[in-house]
């Protein structure tokens, strides 16, 4: 494809030809696609689409659309050629250090909202592995008086983590810090969330290659059995204390994982408080709380 291939179009043209071409070359969502690109890319919203359809695009912007189908053609998913994702319907940005956000992970925010008997209590969150930030961010948007600290080993996953935050408004309310973990933190958190690199190592190279080439392994490799950093958090949580009474620890797992990491969890002295499971019918969060509340 030549840079000026999508030069002197409508917008609605450049749409309807995008999508075309991401058809042929093979790419199943294709007209998602090429609208998540086209809107992204020239930071509109559908109705621009909808109402301004036959203003024609400027040469910077046909190139930039030239040059994201080109990617998209290649295989890369449509979050990281535009770097940002949508997830509990806010806006975040993406850095190759951070998963893309998924829909799944939506069930951890509300399960964990769930638990919350007060939502106007002055809740202390505490997210493990926290990427983009986007799971603390969804909860502090949903309670009003709460914050809340994200943990991640990777400064430029908290870079992004941070900007987030203050991109929904949340800076005041939501504190980044590196960490291994949860080690050395102290205090007492109200909901400690996480959802950790859980892909047993050997089973990585049969995920999608979208997943595999472009989401940081890092955040897939849950160790040889892929419940490494279950183990970690377990023992971090309760050797420092960090579940305050009546509190709760949500994890997302993988479909098979409920079993061995309820196992593991009852050995570090947690007690079962549910398993959520996501729209496609598998297991994907559990809810562990302290025997005396
Ligand atoms: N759900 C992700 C996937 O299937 C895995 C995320 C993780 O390991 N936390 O690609």
């Amino acid at each position: 494809m030549t840079a000026a291939t999508s030069q002197g179009l409508s917008r609605r043209e450049a749409l309807r030809r995008s999508a075309a071409r991401l058809s042929e070359g093979g790419i199943a969502e294709a007209a998602g696609d090429a609208r998540f690109l086209i809107l992204g890319l020239l930071g509109l919203e559908t109705r621009d689409l909808l109402l301004d359809g036959q203003k024609i695009l400027d040469a910077d912007e046909a190139e930039k659309l030239d040059a994201a189908l080109a990617r998209r053609l290649s295989g890369e998913p449509v979050a990281r050629i535009l770097g940002a994702w949508e997830f509990w319907g806010l806006p975040f940005r993406l850095a190759p250090e951070t998963l893309v956000p998924r829909p799944d992970t939506e069930i951890l925010v509300e399960a964990a909202l769930a638990s919350v008997p007060d939502r106007n209590a002055p809740l202390r969150c505490l997210d493990l592995g926290t990427g983009s930030g986007c799971i603390l961010v969804a909860l502090l948007s949903e309670l009003p008086h709460a914050a809340g600290i994200g943990l991640d080993r990777s400064e430029k996953a908290l870079r992004t983590a941070r900007h987030n935050a203050l991109a929904n408004g949340l800076g005041n309310r939501a504190a980044f810090a590196a960490a291994d973990w949860c080690d050395p933190l102290r205090g007492r958190f109200d909901l400690v969330v996480s959802n950790p690199p859980y892909i047993a190592r050997a089973v990585i190279q049969q995920l999608d290659r979208d997943v595999r080439q472009h989401d940081p392994l890092a955040a897939l490799d849950g160790g040889p059995d892929g419940l490494d950093a279950y183990r970690r958090i377990l023992a971090g949580v309760r050797s420092n204390g960090l579940l305050a009474p009546g509190g709760r620890l949500l994890f997302e797992i993988g479909y098979d994982q409920a079993d061995p990491v309820r196992a593991l969890a009852r050995a570090a002295g947690f007690t079962d408080f549910g398993l959520k499971q996501d729209l496609a019918g598998h297991d994907r969060v559990l809810i562990f709380g302290l025997s005396s509340g």
